[in-house]
């Protein structure tokens, strides 16, 4: 980088708490995969917006039906009061999503982000339940505000609280230890629930964790805290803010095993073109609250809404979700070559679909591959509790040449800093 955009770049960020450093460039206009900065150069971008960006940068149809929507005077914000994009987009969420895959939720907007949805969910669980501890898992991440942040498993995270966090007690994720049923531990844990902790009021789990190292549950474990769930009377709220939405290949990522959580959270690529955008589903009969009692200012942007309907647009044939698989075997493909072809990365295989990993046990190693991306064009950013997961989440739309170009940078930048 030249001096004269450093300096800038520098200026820039100095006014701000910011962790924008690893990307130290000014942006001006991105397009599908690619993103250019103020010198022209161009990036592909396997980051999209941590998950908001799913269809890509800019969408022709979105960008046009935006566009169209702003000239015509449509009503741009408008809290919970009825307009054509809101009534347009709860038909849609309910005909294209819920009604073939034969579940029944009621749609509730708890304000513009993930963490919104995940605090609403907590308070409704508590609500209906009438019981105060969660059981979350380790490495998860729900979120920064004092409820989501009580579940979210990142012991660095939590000290930004200042104090201890309530309410919360974190379980072995899913192979989180080998040889180790995380399951009977759960269910010894509520047995002897009388002895200490009470009876939870819900469980709340990531399919796919993303910030926590792209830790992919299997779909058996899924069932079984299903299971326990069902046995127990406790609310299962599965954060689908990163994996869900398409990400894992299916429009939930919980699909493959069959289960029907209670409360479902959804954020990020639900808003299509990177407006922000949340919902949480809840089953009919926990839809408890008042008029007034969860209320919000942002809740009701149009913008996001028409953008969200020509999303969910994507989803009304089968074929979106078969190309998505399509590029995760290329990507699972290519990860697993790179790291036989260098054994020195110690490299291990995570996630599914356009949610995955590469796992490198080496200090700081995953930083500076990511850093060495940056420089040839590639954003690539890193994940899991000591930053040792280099992480990708392309565009779901990505064309299968971007993702290619995409992992020959990645392979330069990985001789590189090997070398
Ligand atoms: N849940 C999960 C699984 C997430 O990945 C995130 C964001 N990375 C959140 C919740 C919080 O979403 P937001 O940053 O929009 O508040």
């Amino acid at each position: 980088l030249d001096n004269q955009k450093m300096k800038t770049f520098e200026e820039m960020e100095s006014a701000v708490r910011s962790y924008s450093r690893g990307w130290p460039t000014i942006f001006e206009k991105a397009k599908g995969y690619k993103l250019w900065d103020i010198d022209g150069k161009e990036y592909i971008d396997f980051f999209a917006g941590a998950g908001a960006l799913s269809y890509g940068h800019n969408d022709d149809v979105m960008q046009e039906k935006l566009i169209e929507y702003i000239k015509n005077d449509g009503v741009i914000h408008s809290l919970d009061m009825g307009t054509t994009p809101r009534k347009e987009f709860l038909e849609s969420f309910k005909e294209i999503i819920l009604t073939p895959r034969k579940l029944d939720y009621k749609i509730m907007f708890p304000g513009p982000t993930g963490t919104n949805t995940v605090e609403s969910a907590l308070k409704i669980a508590r609500k209906v339940t009438g019981r105060d501890t969660v059981i979350s898992f380790t490495n998860a991440f729900h979120g920064m505000t004092i409820g989501s942040l009580s579940v979210t498993g990142n012991s660095f995270k939590r000290q930004g609280a200042g104090v201890p966090l309530h309410h919360s007690v974190a379980m072995p994720f899913d192979d989180y230890v080998e040889d180790y049923d995380s399951i009977a531990y759960l269910e010894r844990f509520l047995e002897d629930s009388g002895s200490g902790v009470a009876l939870p009021a819900a469980i709340i789990l990531e399919t796919v964790q993303g910030e926590g190292g792209i830790n992919a549950a299997r779909m058996e474990w899924l069932k079984r805290v299903e299971e326990v769930c069902r046995k127990w009377d406790i609310l299962l709220i599965v954060d689908d803010v990163q994996a869900g939405c398409g990400r894992t290949g299916t429009f939930f990522s919980f699909e493959p095993a069959g289960i029907n959580p209670d409360i479902v959270c959804l954020s990020k690529s639900i808003g299509g073109i990177g407006l922000p955008m949340a919902i949480t589903l809840i089953k009919p009969e926990y839809d408890q609250w008042g008029p007034g009692e969860h209320n919000g200012t942002f809740r009701g942007n149009n913008m996001a809404f028409i953008a969200a309907t020509e999303a969910l647009n994507r989803w009304k044939t089968d074929e979106f979700g078969k190309e998505i698989m399509k590029k995760a075997d290329i990507l699972r493909d290519a990860i697993e070559s790179l790291i036989e072809a260098y054994p020195a990365l110690n490299g291990e295989a995570r996630g599914r679909g356009l949610m995955q990993g590469i796992a490198v046990h080496k200090d700081d190693l995953a930083n500076e591959i990511c850093a060495a991306a940056f420089k040839r064009g590639l954003i690539v950013e890193t994940s899991g509790p000591k930053d040792e997961v280099v992480k990708f989440l392309p565009p779901l739309t990505i064309e299968e040449a971007g993702l290619k170009d995409g992992l020959a940078i990645l392979e330069e930048s990985i001789k590189e800093v090997l070398a």
